[in-house]
């Protein structure tokens, strides 16, 4: 029987009301189940929530430079960790075991670098208008903050929300993916034993519907952030704007690489190849479209076919496998459902194309790395997400068509120009729709430090990560300290 799983609610581990669990399988070997973890309800919210909303009377009155010193020893025990955080990824997520490091390691920066912030907080005084008399401002926490993560990031998208929220003073309820609720387990014990207060992280597991929908319409959650795809994000955001809390979004993409004549074509094809078949495509970030100029189109594609034919699929665990499967059945079916839509629409399939299932990987949810030529921005396989190694290859002549197309997008998350010519790449920086660009690099590898975050669908406008996050996890205060002694009237006793 496997291990049954709990709830952390208050800083303790319980069951969930509703007495039920399910099964959390490795999606490379579907017969080993990792645990059962709670199915909670609406119940469960409320307790977390309850039990966030007490703990924030003392955690908001912590200095932040102490809550920093905890995030100190959370990186540390996360660093203690780290291989053992990975390959349990590697289990109930499928990506490949370097990649899980990489998510870890994610998780490790977004602690240390949330230790620095903590001593940092900064907040301007600023002159007032009227003798004797100082104005300045506060950076305050919300309260209690509703976090909901997607699967394809376990730990390091739960840690760049979890970690500047309590940075900053509020209190957490995280709803994390049904796929991976086991990272999310870890981190909570790796933050318990760190001497985090009972009740500032709370962790309830289950479905959307029953514990993401609930978290969002709780009255006392404050600000509720969410990543994962477009439907659920703007779902989100009706329901938390009925109540005016603060959102923040992080959705979708549908990420293009430009390739320039000029450009180094074995740097790009490896920029290329990690950036569409990594995490088997699985990334908001991945690259789904690539834009070949049509002078090195013909031999780039040839290039590119010969290499994505020859990576290797299989367990993660095996440090030889260049691509794990994909997460689940359902994103099998999707995926293949976009193949079959891409050659009804008449592009041309050039590798790949249907599920792999030869020896071991009959286990499990892989699909060959496939690879799209002659797409044009009216099929659907150039304007929709397909989270999968799905890669639609285009031909532009110049500049000007090749922006034109990497634009042609209901998304803006990231980007990528390979070309050795420098006014080429300062015209990418500057004309890309796109919250991230990438010169001569893929489109993932996003450093915790930055910004992360992308404009038109792919969000609503905030950036969590870097210095931006604590934007959102946190209001502004402004203060206003009148000495003179006296009633001093702004606008008005100063007026000309
Ligand atoms: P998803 O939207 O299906 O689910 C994300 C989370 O929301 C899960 O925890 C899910 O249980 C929960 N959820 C589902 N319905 C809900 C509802 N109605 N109310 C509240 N919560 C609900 O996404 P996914 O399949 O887990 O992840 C893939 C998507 O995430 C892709 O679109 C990808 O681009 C996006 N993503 C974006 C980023 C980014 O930073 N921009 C990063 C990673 C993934």
């Amino acid at each position: 029987m496997a291990e049954k799983f709990l709830n952390y609610i208050g800083g303790e581990w319980v069951e969930p009301s509703t007495g039920e669990w399910y099964e959390n399988r490795n999606p490379a070997n579907w017969d080993e189940v990792i645990g059962l973890f709670p199915r909670s309800n609406e119940e469960d919210v409320n307790r977390a929530v309850a039990a966030a909303k007490e703990a924030y009377k003392e955690w908001r009155l912590v200095p932040a430079p102490q809550r920093g010193k905890i995030m100190q020893k959370i990186g540390d025990l996360l660093v203690e960790n780290k291989e053992d955080i990975a390959r349990d990824m590697t289990r109930e997520m499928g990506k490949v075991i370097l990649e899980t490091r990489g998510d870890t390691q994610e998780a490790i920066d977004t602690a240390y670098y949330g230790a620095g912030e903590s001593r940092r907080l900064f907040a301007p005084f600023v002159p007032s208008e009227l003798p004797n008399k100082f104005a300045f401002t506060m950076r305050v926490p919300l309260g209690v903050a509703g976090l909901i993560t997607p699967w394809n990031f376990p730990s390091a998208i739960p840690a760049w929300k979890m970690f500047p929220a309590i940075v900053s003073g509020n209190t957490v309820v995280i709803k994390p993916a049904t796929d991976t609720p086991y990272t999310v387990l870890k981190l909570a014990k790796i933050m318990e034993e760190a001497g985090l207060p009972p009740g500032v992280v709370n962790v309830v597991f289950g479905s959307g519907s029953k514990v993401g929908i609930p978290l969002v319409e709780h009255p006392d959650t404050s600000i509720i952030s969410f990543t994962g795809s477009v439907d659920v994000g703007k779902d989100i955001a009706e329901r938390a704007g009925r109540y005016l809390k603060k959102v923040s979004l992080e959705l979708g993409g549908k990420n293009a690489v430009m390739i320039m004549d000029d450009a180094n074509l074995e740097l790009a094809l490896n920029g290329v190849l990690w950036g569409a078949f990594g995490t088997t495509g699985q990334r908001c970030t991945a690259t789904s479209r690539l834009l070949v100029q049509e002078g090195v189109y013909d031999k780039f594609i040839d290039m590119l076919v010969d290499a994505a034919q020859n990576l290797k699929l299989g367990n993660g665990l095996d440090e030889s496998v260049d691509v794990g499967p994909l997460i689940n059945k359902g994103q099998v079916n999707t995926v293949h459902s976009y193949v079959e839509i891409g050659k009804s629409e008449g592009a041309k399939l050039l590798c790949g194309g249907e599920p792999a299932t030869e020896g071991e990987l009959e286990k499990g949810w892989f699909y060959k790395p496939t690879v799209f030529a002659d797409v044009s921005p009216d099929m659907r396989i150039f304007q929709e997400e397909i989270f999968g190694p799905v890669l639609s290859v285009s031909k532009f002549k110049t500049f000007e068509e090749g922006a034109a197309l990497l634009n042609n997008s209901a998304y803006g998350l990231s980007s990528a120009i390979y070309t050795e010519n420098l006014l080429y790449a300062m015209r990418a920086a500057r004309d890309f729709e796109a919250g991230i660009t990438y010169v001569n690099a893929p489109t993932i590898g996003a450093e915790c430090h930055l910004p992360f975050g992308g404009v038109k669908n792919t969000g609503n406008g905030h950036r969590e990560g870097g210095w931006t996050v604590y934007e959102i996890f946190t209001d502004w205060k402004t203060v206003y300290v009148d000495f003179s002694g006296r009633l001093q009237r702004a606008q008005i006793d100063d007026a000309e």
